[in-house]
């Protein structure tokens, strides 16, 4: 466990952050839960942090988005997940539990764009059921 911290706390200097104790601990959390909305960060973070308040998560969750150390999943209908950035990946949402799992990048994407557009990415989420719900 040190070791991890030591390692969030390098990461967000080396983003020009400051590390601090909330800001690590939110990182550990991404890592254990993978995929995380702002109510289960908070939720986990209480149990460590008594007396930090939701506004508070929500502006490091703001900071650290802004590094780019941590992305945004983007949920139609529900709350936006968070994970720490790694390598590029896709996203599988599972419609009845609303999990979101990693799932390895389409090899490629066969989308025809109007005259004269030019795409820079393109992220794909696929929508369906999970082993454990199916
Ligand atoms: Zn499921
Ligand atoms: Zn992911």
């Amino acid at each position: 466990m040190e070791n991890r911290y030591l390692e969030y706390s390098e990461l967000l200097k080396k983003n020009a952050l400051k590390s601090t104790p909330q800001r690590v601990a939110m990182l550990g959390i991404l890592e254990k839960m993978g995929h995380a909305d702002v109510d289960h960060i908070y939720n986990e973070i209480k149990k460590e942090f008594v007396s930090i308040s939701l506004a508070t998560v929500y502006k490091n969750i703001n900071t650290m988005l802004e590094a780019g150390i941590i992305q945004e999943i983007k949920v139609p209908q529900k709350k936006s997940k968070f994970e720490i950035t790694k390598h590029k990946h896709s996203h599988f949402i599972c419609e009845k539990c609303g999990e979101v799992f990693d799932i390895k990048r389409p090899r490629q994407l066969d989308i025809e764009l109007p005259e004269g557009f030019r795409a820079k990415e393109a992220s794909v989420m696929i929508h369906g059921v999970c082993k454990r719900c199916a």
